[in-house]
């Protein structure tokens, strides 16, 4: 494996990471892995079955049966396409309730590995620099204020749902997330030093874009 082949993004919700890791995979020709649809497959699948997500033995099992799949840059959860149901606020929040859990960060630990290490990729999540590619030479750590965060995850949200959202909801939420997910045992997010730091909050996609691409160790 090459390590500067593989590109880390981590950060929290709302900073841009998957719009900007999936351009910049375009860009570049690299594969894009959106770490983050696989724990919300993961909560996606825990609710269709009314799992017990508290629990270890019931979330093995749900492990052992579960096939996720990118297709065409599609989310496909044992041959359902789930890409856009796992997009609710509803799903956002049981995914981070369910990335808490040890057994399913061991559980999605080789498949992310798997994905990442098949030639160029762009992977993106919380701990993607931290756990799953420490070695990686090209780490990125995206970041914004919560009220930027919350205003785009809100504008999101609602070109989807159509339907009243209240802004606060949204920035609680994220809020909330944004605790659970730093403050877990088990591979936080956490920025490093060996991360370079961007604050997207004032810069548009293009510019996060080009200051990535000319921070690129080759
Ligand atoms: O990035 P996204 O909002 O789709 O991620 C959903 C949830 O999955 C996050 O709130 C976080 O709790 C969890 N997650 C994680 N580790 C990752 C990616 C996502 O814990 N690498």
């Amino acid at each position: 494996m090459v390590t500067k082949d593989i590109i880390t993004i981590d950060g929290p919700s709302g900073a841009g990471k998957s719009t900007i890791a999936k351009m910049l995979a375009r860009k570049l020709g690299y594969k894009y892995l959106d770490t983050g649809a696989l724990y919300r497959a993961v909560a996606w699948k825990a609710k269709e079955e009314k799992a017990d997500i508290e629990s270890e033995e019931s979330l093995k099992k749900l492990l052992k049966n579960i096939v996720i799949t990118f297709e065409n840059e599609k989310v496909i959860v044992n041959g359902i396409d789930v890409s856009s149901d796992i997009r609710t606020g509803e799903i956002g929040e049981l995914s981070s309730r369910v990335s808490a859990m040890p057994v399913v960060r061991e559980g999605l630990f080789s498949i992310q590995r798997e994905m990442g290490l098949n030639g160029k990729v762009v992977i993106e999540g919380r701990d993607t620099g931290t756990t799953i590619f420490p070695e990686s030479e090209n780490k990125f750590f995206l970041d914004a204020g919560l009220e930027e965060r919350a205003k785009r995850r809100h504008k999101e949200l609602m070109d989807k749902a159509q339907t009243e959202i209240a802004l606060k909801a949204v920035t609680d939420d994220i809020a909330k997330r944004d605790t659970r997910d730093s403050t877990r045992e088990s591979s936080p997010l956490k920025r490093t030093e060996d991360m370079f730091y961007i604050d997207t909050s004032k810069l548009t996609i293009e510019q996060v874009i080009e200051e990535i691409i000319k921070n690129l160790k080759s």
